[in-house]
């Protein structure tokens, strides 16, 4: 019999999705009418349909492939060129960021992006993780082995957590001590933070003081409206020598479902051998992403491509204006609501303190049983989530506007 990776043994059961999935079934099954009016804030997926550019552009796509010499077999494992030469143009160059078409590589999310990054990495590297955090980056480093068991807070021994609170306006301090690898996302999933240009800069200055390795994903950074706020890591002058940056067209272009992303590895960051000398990431990467994946849809490509029009951004616009809208409405019923409220300015999550010492589980059976309303509980996120909850923005307007009466309506 093979043996097993005992490392996922070690990953805390009950995972927060299915567990909200369960507890929503076992809600829907006991109260049928009121099941009727749930209305779902709870997973981050976007609601609203495909921008028409795109649509176009993997129509055509489709036809291309109907015909025998325009047909697409494989692709280019790190994407095609026209796609990277429109980031690199339009995301980098466009606003004086000096990356490389040949710097980007395309993939089918950044899920796997930030998951999959860890493959480049040696054992026995220090990490530091923000709690709360996006799931997938703690799952990840259990699985590979870069921890220990789970306590009894499910915090796992050698990870460096990185406690985001409202004292520091849920933007991780640099720590005291030195890492090798750290993960940031901003604008934040789950707590909807964004990080000031001098904190990310304090945080590029730790890293090259530190030889750490910064792992930037910016998936929300469309949702940024405030001209002051970085929206790439590359803004900040040593970032090319420091940091990866995640991209995803999941969220600015509605792609949960037609699945493109890419991640950005400057040739300038290096990393290092056990006998201490330098090493380029970049190549690591390269022969990675080509030994593992072969290249994202050449349909999916051309969409994405599409998103990079005039008529694709100002579609990408228009959607952003919705999403924070309603962002705009949840963080005001909720301020009615005498919670404390973060996020929901330049992020699509707006992040609530639960009322009068609830905890963050009590706080969703109690929206999912009065309110009819799922929303994220914020100790699934981490420990110090604890006593918070997450609701998305991603929704209709109707429902959002529904959702603002039933908190206005809380007992
Ligand atoms: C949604 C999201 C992503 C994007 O994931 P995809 O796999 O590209 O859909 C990345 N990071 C965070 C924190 C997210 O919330």
């Amino acid at each position: 019999m093979a043996l097993i990776n005992e490392n996922y043994l070690k990953l805390k059961a009950g995972y927060l999705f299915p567990e909200i999935a369960r507890r929503v079934k076992a809600f829907t099954e006991a109260n049928p009418d009121a099941a009727k009016r749930l209305i779902r804030c709870g997973i981050g997926d976007v609601t609203e349909a495909l921008p028409e550019a795109v649509r176009y552009a993997m129509h055509e796509a489709v036809d291309e492939m109907g015909k025998r010499e325009s047909f697409h077999g494989y692709g280019p494992e790190q994407g095609y060129d026209f796609l990277r030469q429109a980031i690199a143009k339009n995301d980098f160059q466009a606003r004086g960021l000096n990356i490389e078409a040949d710097e980007i590589f395309v993939s089918d999310g950044s899920k796997c992006d930030t998951g999959n990054i860890l493959d480049i990495f040696g054992s026995g590297n220090k990490i530091a993780i923000t709690d709360p955090v996006y799931p997938v980056y703690v799952d990840t480093n259990v699985m590979n082995g870069n921890t220990g068991d789970a306590d009894e807070n499910g915090a796992y021994g050698g990870l460096v957590y990185l406690k985001c609170t409202p004292e520091n306006n849920f933007v991780a301090d640099i720590p005291k001590e030195k890492v090798d690898l750290v993960y940031l996302c901003y604008p934040n999933n789950p707590t909807g933070a964004v990080a000031t240009r001098a904190q990310l800069e304090a945080w590029v200055k730790y890293c090259l003081a530190n030889d750490t390795t910064l792992l930037y994903d910016a998936a929300y950074e469309a949702f940024i409206r405030d001209p002051e706020l970085p929206r790439s890591i590359y803004e900040i002058e040593g970032a090319r020598e420091c940091a990866i940056e995640f991209r995803s067209f999941s969220k600015n272009g509605g792609f949960t479902g037609v699945r493109c992303a890419f991640v950005v590895i400057p040739k300038t960051l290096m990393g290092r051998k056990k006998d201490g000398s330098k090493h380029p990431l970049h190549p690591l990467w390269s022969r990675r992403h080509s030994t593992k994946f072969n290249g994202a849809s050449y349909i999916v490509q051309r969409g994405a491509e599409a998103l990079y029009t005039d008529e694709g951004k100002a579609q990408v616009k228009e959607l952003i204006e919705h999403y924070m809208g309603n962002a705009a409405l949840l963080v005001e019923a909720c301020k009615k609501a005498g919670l404390p409220v973060y996020g929901g300015v330049n992020a699509p999550y707006v992040w609530v303190g639960c009322p009068s010492g609830l905890s963050s589980w009590q706080m969703f059976d109690k929206m999912l049983n009065e309110a009819n309303v799922v929303i994220t509980p914020g100790s699934g996120f981490g420990s110090a989530g604890e006593g918070w909850f997450r609701i998305s923005a991603f929704n209709s307007r109707a429902n959002v506007e529904e959702v603002c009466r039933r908190i206005a309506a809380l007992k």
